[in-house]
């Protein structure tokens, strides 16, 4: 199962956090890690191996769209900041529309992204 793993800058503790605390499950062998490049640097040097996309500015959130156009990426847990501008909106619009076009469990928020743990344990 891949489940990608994004996060704004404001919120890379809060994901890393959220990341340690469920490394149980990140950590099993039937999950594959996927995310935006800053973060997957982040996500790599806590410790969980991660399969690293372009930086989202760079067009990172648009390539994991993708793959959840195509199928590949069936979870995306994105810890967003909505206190700040980002120059990539329209691409996070466009990752969050295709997750509803296919049916694709997105959270947008820890206390979202604490309920998929518990449906994944
Ligand atoms: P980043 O991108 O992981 O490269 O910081 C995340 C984002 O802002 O979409």
């Amino acid at each position: 199962m891949e489940i990608a793993i994004i996060a704004h800058d404001g919120k890379k503790a809060e994901m890393v956090q959220f990341l340690n605390e469920h490394q149980a499950i990140f950590h099993q062998k039937e999950i594959t890690l996927i995310s935006t490049g800053t973060t997957g640097k982040k996500v790599k040097k806590a410790g969980f191996e991660v399969l690293r996309m372009l930086s989202g500015p760079m067009g990172g959130d648009a390539q994991i769209a993708a793959r959840v156009a195509e199928g590949k990426c069936s979870m995306v847990i994105f810890f967003r900041d909505p206190l700040e501008k980002h120059p990539h909106e329209p691409d996070v619009l466009m990752l969050m529309r295709l997750c509803d076009v296919h049916d694709v469990p997105l959270a947008t928020n820890l206390a979202s992204a604490e309920l998929f743990m518990k449906a994944l344990k």
